[in-house]
């Protein structure tokens, strides 16, 4: 018996202990999810959280009664019939006809019938073994369309066994400690406002220094591999994106046309054919290829306010973005490059597990068929060299060429896309790119886009979830905290501090009038990665006490302290 068969079989008794619960009720649809499963219901009257545990009971209740689940096939006008009062159920089935069936099937636990291609157990003692519970309410729209009923989705989850369950238990409520919007306000590092718009966030001061802590270190890696830095304007006009194609085929994405003497501009979803512009303004010759371009670009995308969540889901986002152009045999050695790159970043920010996905060509794609077999094919080869394990991800390319993305998995074990690096076929016939080859003849060159962190935005969310705030010293808005015991330890605390800024950390010292305990404790609130104490003790001994991590680390020499931190900032130790 599949466990995904006993959570499918979940959500038919929880939707039977809701109709002997709640005589009236309505019935959605209740699927399988990952982990568990949901019903939808439209109640007749609102219920709360805390009316699941009694939801969860009768289910028990119904389980141990035994009962079997019995299929049966009948006509639509049948099927009808039997679900008369059931309007949801009534327009699934028009839907099934409309789609071409005559037949439908149909389960019936005791008094419960839902309209259901199966599988299901043969009866709820199956289930007895297994482990469930009901974990919360939410509200659903109707099909997921905000202009239909809004009904009440009940979640679940099942799991072989009790340890099972718990580990998935324990591994939600840490994510929930987290959550890097709560820390994001905790540490102060960025917000919101509902006056500025969704999906809009506000860096604080702390949190773009930590913006620019990330830029700067990636700012120099690329130009060590050879990059050149360009900047581009945030608008454009239409006509560029006509062009480009992204009017025709990413508009849903994009934000309305802007109209200023007559002529119409749009927000820049991307900054590809400004990148695009850049490589045509010279001829360009087989010895200046690869011609790397990158940009820190400040994108805006269309997201519907339903998936808006925090950073990680936003609607104006800064992309560690470049484009690449080169000749047809330098591609397989660009795409290594640019993989080794990539992940060894990845890496130096402390995602050593990740998984990688070949996408290939969509429904919606711009260039020829074999154009994209042939891109999809140089990728494959250079995963295999690299000896890099892949999944292939089919139809999940972008319209303009296939991709290989990077998703990290980050503490808890969760996947984030990070990395995508994405070969081009298209833009370079729309703008007419060329090189000179050797002999003289004008040749189009490949591009390939890429991102290492996709979003900064994004990746700062999910730094701060895989570090549940901690960040490592090297990334630390405020590196270090100097507390003076009493107002006689102030002179000593700044003479520290002038010490530690000269060597470039990040300090303050905390000379305000509070115990050097709330300091301490604010501190960790404030996941400071060094709290120096400094006392009687420590000035006659040229000293620091040091804590870190909660933890009490003992007397440290100053200069042997400072030794450490330069070690482990330029290590980037985690
Ligand atoms: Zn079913
Ligand atoms: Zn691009």
């Amino acid at each position: 018996m599949k466990i995904d068969t006993i959570r499918h079989s979940l959500a038919h008794i929880l939707a039977y202990a809701v109709q002997e619960l709640y005589p009236g009720t309505k019935f959605g649809i209740g699927p399988i999810i990952e982990n568990g499963f949901y019903y939808d219901f439209d109640l007749p009257k609102p219920i709360t959280f805390q009316d699941l545990p009694k939801i969860e009971q009768k289910m028990r209740k119904i389980i141990k009664e035994n009962l079997k689940f019995e299929k049966k096939e009948t006509s639509i006008k049948k099927a009808k019939e039997i679900f008369k009062n059931q309007p949801y159920k009534i327009e699934l089935i028009a839907d099934l006809f409309e789609n071409g069936s005559q037949r439908v099937s149909i389960y019936q636990s005791g008094d419960f019938i839902d309209l259901c291609k199966g599988p299901h157990v043969k009866s709820t003692k199956e289930i007895l073994t297994n482990e469930f519970c009901l974990t919360k309410i939410a509200g659903a729209y109707w099909k997921g369309n905000e202009n239909n009923p809004m009904l009440t989705r009940i979640y679940g989850i099942a799991f072989r066994t009790k340890k099972e369950l718990d580990k998935y238990l324990y591994l939600e409520k840490e994510a929930e400690k987290r959550d890097h919007r709560i820390l994001g306000q905790k540490l102060e590092l960025f917000m919101f406002d509902e006056e500025v718009g969704s999906g809009l966030p506000l860096w604080l001061p702390k949190g773009a220094i930590l913006h620019n802590i990330i830029e700067n270190y990636l700012y120099k890696e690329l130009r060590k591999q050879g990059y050149s830095w360009v900047i581009s304007p945030h608008i454009a006009k239409l006509l560029l994106w006509q062009t480009s194609g992204h009017w025709e085929l990413y508009r849903e994405n994009m934000y309305s046309p802007i109209k200023i003497d007559k002529e119409s501009y749009l927000l820049k979803p991307m900054s590809c054919p400004f990148h695009v512009k850049i490589y045509n303004s010279k001829i360009r010759s087989y010895k200046d290829l690869p011609i790397r371009l990158a940009e820190f670009g400040t994108v805006y995308r269309y997201e519907k306010s339903g998936v808006l969540h925090g950073l990680t889901r936003v609607r104006g986002f800064t992309q560690d973005d470049a484009h690449i152009w080169c000749t047809p045999e330098q591609l397989s050695k660009e795409l290594e490059k640019i993989l080794k790159q990539g992940i060894q970043i990845l890496k130096t920010f402390g995602f050593k597990d990740y998984n990688i996905y070949l996408s290939t060509r969509p429904e919606k794609y711009a260039g020829s068929q074999k154009k994209w077999e042939k891109a999809e094919n140089t990728l494959k080869y250079i995963l295999k060299k690299l000896k890099l394990k892949y999944q292939i991800d089919p139809g999940g390319g972008v319209f303009y060429g296939p991709k290989i993305d990077i998703k990290i998995k980050d503490s808890l074990g969760r996947e984030w896309q990070c990395t995508t690096i994405q070969l081009d076929f298209n833009l370079p016939e729309r703008f007419n790119m060329v090189y000179i080859d050797k002999s003289g003849k004008k040749k189009q060159p490949i591009l390939i886009h890429r991102a290492l962190l996709g979003s900064i935005e994004r990746f700062i969310g999910v730094l701060l979830e895989h570090y549940a705030g901690a960040l490592p010293l090297w990334l630390g808005p405020e590196q270090i905290w100097v507390v003076p015991v009493g107002s006689s330890h102030r002179e000593y605390a700044h003479e520290v501090n002038e010490q530690l800024t000269t060597n470039k950390f990040r300090t303050v010292v905390k000379d305000e009038n509070e115990t050097v305990s709330k300091k301490i404790r604010e501190g960790e609130i404030q996941k400071i990665p060094y709290l120096l104490v400094v006392g009687d003790k420590e000035i006659k001994n040229k000293t620091v006490r040091v804590r870190s991590k909660n933890k009490d680390l003992g007397m440290i020499k100053l200069n042997k302290f400072l030794e450490k931190i330069k070690i482990e900032t330029e290590k980037k130790r985690e």
